[in-house]
């Protein structure tokens, strides 16, 4: 797709009033039009539907109902939420299960792929991973008695990974990818199906990290054949502050693979309280324990929405978006010393651009807590020098992608980014 963009406020406003998907900012809790949130990537607003269910739930289901919300609601929700994100992602019912961080699903998914290739002992992922990925595989790979070794694939050009430099590492000890989607840092997109395939002909399994891409990217697993994914539910999806997170294994390898922590949840009778494990079929044996119910119940709502508004619509305009803000970057802050860290081309990216300065955490601290300007804009800060413009396609406008640009202008310009320390925050 090619667009023709102009500058100024009134083509931005022109690009809101015929956006196919601007009543759905309507179904966000918006507090104040004057902060302008660029970190619907980190985490995402609130929806008016969850915080109506989260109510919900605290005072009739928990509150009137008690124990009785187990059996009458609550127990069949990681499946049934799975079930709906399966929607979103091309996988089918039966596939997708919402359960523990994606941490703790990443170490279940990696920890039974091993198990079953266990005549093989390599392991690839590639230096943009998320370190919590990495972390855990580090962390398994001692837990195996320090027999299997992790591959980094290496960048060229710090923003993407080649898929040579992929398709180098995969020997016949393969036995696992282990890959995010979209890099939380540069924004850069495998494609999944080519990745894929690469491992597939040399006998590996592949485990994909949807986070950073699920909720603003087109996903076909089932289409492209994955075998296995984990991701947020918190980020692009509005599931909300530690709401849970998903796993997906292809139908055909449930079978075959076997939970390496065995909790009750998991148990195809939980409630018999048996001495000895008897897995429950299907993807429920990958369940571990009590989930948190009021962050998992604020899940399905948010959901309905995406669902509701098209992930392909979504997609789509989050490409304009991010083509938008690159024309602004490009007119009117490539002169001050900024730099994109983010592909050129629109397929390779998700929904994030990263823009790096030198002064980048200085110039995020002015948007975030500005002296003087009635315009408050909270974006992120990547170490070293990346400012992270998350955009969320049902809720971020093309006028606030221009008053964003237009405000990081002049915090260059006119140096407002020396009055703030360089000191980092604990979260970032
Ligand atoms: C946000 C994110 C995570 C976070 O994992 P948690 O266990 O929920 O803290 C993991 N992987 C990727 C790629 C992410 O973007």
């Amino acid at each position: 797709m090619n667009y023709s963009f102009k500058n100024g406020i009134e083509f931005a406003r022109s690009l809101d009033h015929n956006d196919l998907l601007k009543e759905f900012r309507n179904e966000f809790f918006i507090a104040d039009k004057n902060i302008i949130y660029l970190d619907g990537n980190s985490l995402g607003r609130l929806t008016l539907k969850s915080e109506k269910q989260l109510l919900k739930t605290i005072k009739s289901e928990w509150g009137e109902n008690l124990i009785e919300s187990w059996n009458k609601i609550w127990y069949s929700k990681p499946l049934e939420t799975g079930n709906k994100i399966a929607q979103i992602i091309g996988a089918s019912p039966g596939e997708v299960i919402v359960s523990d961080s994606t941490s703790v699903n990443l170490y279940k998914l990696a920890m039974a792929a091993l198990k079953l290739q266990k005549e093989r002992s390599e392991i690839v992922s590639d230096v943009f991973n998320f370190p919590t990925d990495l972390y855990i595989l580090q962390g398994i790979i001692g837990n195996l008695g320090n027999n299997h070794k992790l591959i980094l694939a290496e960048s060229n050009d710090g923003i993407s990974i080649g898929l040579e430099n992929l398709e180098s590492l995969i020997t016949e000890k393969t036995a696992l990818f282990v890959l995010s989607h979209v890099a939380f840092k540069s924004s850069f997109k495998y494609d999944i199906k080519k990745v894929t395939d690469i491992a597939h002909k040399k006998g590996a399994l592949v485990l994909w990290d949807l986070s950073h891409s699920i909720g603003a990217t087109e996903i076909e697993l089932n289409k492209w054949n994955v075998d296995l994914a984990v991701g947020c539910t918190y980020k692009y999806l509005n599931g909300g502050p530690g709401s849970p997170a998903f796993l997906y294994i292809r139908k055909d390898l449930l079978e075959k693979l076997d939970s390496p922590i065995q909790g009750w949840f998991g148990d195809s009778k939980p409630f018999a309280f048996d001495l000895e494990y008897n897995p429950a079929k299907g993807i429920l044996k990958f369940l571990t324990g009590t989930p948190p119910v009021l962050n998992l119940m604020a899940i399905e709502p948010a959901l309905d929405i995406i669902l509701k508004a098209g992930i392909k619509n979504i997609n789509e305009k989050s490409k304009k978006q991010s083509e938008y803000l690159l024309f602004l970057i490009k007119n009117e802050l490539l002169n001050l010393d900024f730099k994109i860290g983010s592909p050129e081309n629109p397929e390779d990216r998700g929904s994030h651009i990263s823009l790096q300065h030198r002064e980048a955490y200085r110039i995020c601290q002015a948007l975030i807590n500005p002296e003087n300007s009635p315009l408050k804009v909270i974006p992120d800060f990547r170490e070293p020098d990346n400012i992270r413009l998350g955009i969320a396609p049902l809720y971020t406008t093309f006028e606030e992608i221009y008053l964003s640009v237009k405000r990081i202008k002049e915090i260059v310009e006119k140096e407002e980014y020396k009055k703030y320390s360089s000191v980092r925050n604990k979260v970032t």
